[in-house]
């Protein structure tokens, strides 16, 4: 099927695409078109007006500024793949990336596009809440920004406004004794997460857990946190049974449906299991990662 008639907006800057969603009637934005173009083309979205960001060429980036990794709203996924700096110090963002889709997905899809598609089964949200990531968001009313479990409300569902746009998703650079790893569980390559999880953790000179953030994709209706999970983990040495009783309550913590691709008792099994991968992973990589100064 093809899409339906739709008029095609190309601003080349962020205000130009700002007085485009005040002005025009519903408009939707177009950033990489891997989630937006299947839904054009099934007719499942059908706007009278899109406006193409991909001409903005000040939204083209991924790098570390004033105490943040910032990528813009045309950072692709691939581009986080490529990243030395991320390869060097994110290291669930670089466990994420070459997880998403296929090779051709990762080349369009963007970061941006991703947290404001809000499918609770794509993998940035929950790498954006294990890290208390945000969003950069640009209206008519300015510049605000979002953190990232303010972001998701419904699948598919966002606090953002119909006239704003998201210029920047970012995640605070790492301190010393941080450390992070996303593990996903999925049937073949290409496929969304059947499970996933992000998890950081920071270590104090002590060697105990100071501050821990996990993020779950595909077992509930939006990327979510596992606070008590979270909470259970600080002030602790990380130890292997300190990793079970974490996984067991993100594993309560979740709220998984059964599919065809596997029962509720059996996600929740992966939540405890890959919860407790991530988190070794997570305390392994915080004895290697240094605090860094960032411009
Ligand atoms: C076969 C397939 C497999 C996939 N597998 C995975 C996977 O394993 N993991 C995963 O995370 N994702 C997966 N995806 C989704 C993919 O990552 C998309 O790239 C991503 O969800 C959306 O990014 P996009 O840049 O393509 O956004 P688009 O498709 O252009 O837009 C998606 C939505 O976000 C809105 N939007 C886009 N940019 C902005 C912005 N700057 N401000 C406000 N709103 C905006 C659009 O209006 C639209 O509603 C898969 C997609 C396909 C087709």
């Amino acid at each position: 099927m093809k899409a339906a008639q739709f008029e095609h907006h190309e601003p080349t800057t962020v205000d130009e695409a700002v007085s485009l969603l005040e002005s025009l009637d519903e408009p939707t934005i177009l950033a990489g078109g891997q989630s937006l173009v299947p839904m054009l083309r099934f007719r499942l979205a059908r706007p009278d007006t899109v406006v193409d960001i991909n001409g903005i060429d000040s939204l083209d980036y991924l790098h570390e500024d004033n105490g943040y990794l910032k990528m813009g709203a045309l950072a692709r996924h691939a581009d986080v793949e490529d990243s030395e700096v991320v390869a060097d110090h994110y290291g669930s963002l670089a466990d994420a990336a070459p997880l998403i889709a296929d090779p051709q997905i990762r080349n369009r899809g963007t970061v941006v596009g991703s947290m404001a598609q809000a499918d609770p089964k794509g993998d940035w949200g929950s790498v954006l809440l294990a890290h208390d990531g945000e969003v950069v968001a640009r209206g008519p009313a300015g510049e605000r920004t979002i953190p990232a479990d303010q972001l998701f409300l419904l699948p598919y569902d966002t606090s953002l406004g119909e006239d704003e746009l998201i210029t920047e998703a970012r995640v605070p650079a790492p301190v010393d004794g941080e450390g992070s790893a996303y593990h996903k569980l999925k049937r073949k390559t290409g496929d969304y997460a059947m499970a996933g999880v992000a998890a950081r953790v920071v270590l104090d000179d002590d060697r105990r857990i100071e501050e821990a953030g996990i993020g779950m994709t595909a077992v509930d209706i939006t990327n979510a946190r596992a606070p008590e999970a979270e909470d259970h983990l600080v002030g602790e040495r990380p130890s292997a049974d300190l990793f079970e009783e974490a996984g067991e309550l993100a594993a309560e913590a979740s709220n998984p449906e059964s599919d065809e691709h596997g029962d509720a008792a059996y996600k929740e099994r992966m939540v405890d299991v890959l919860t407790q991968r991530a988190l070794g992973d997570a305390v392994e990589r915080a004895g290697v990662v240094k605090r860094r100064v960032t411009q």
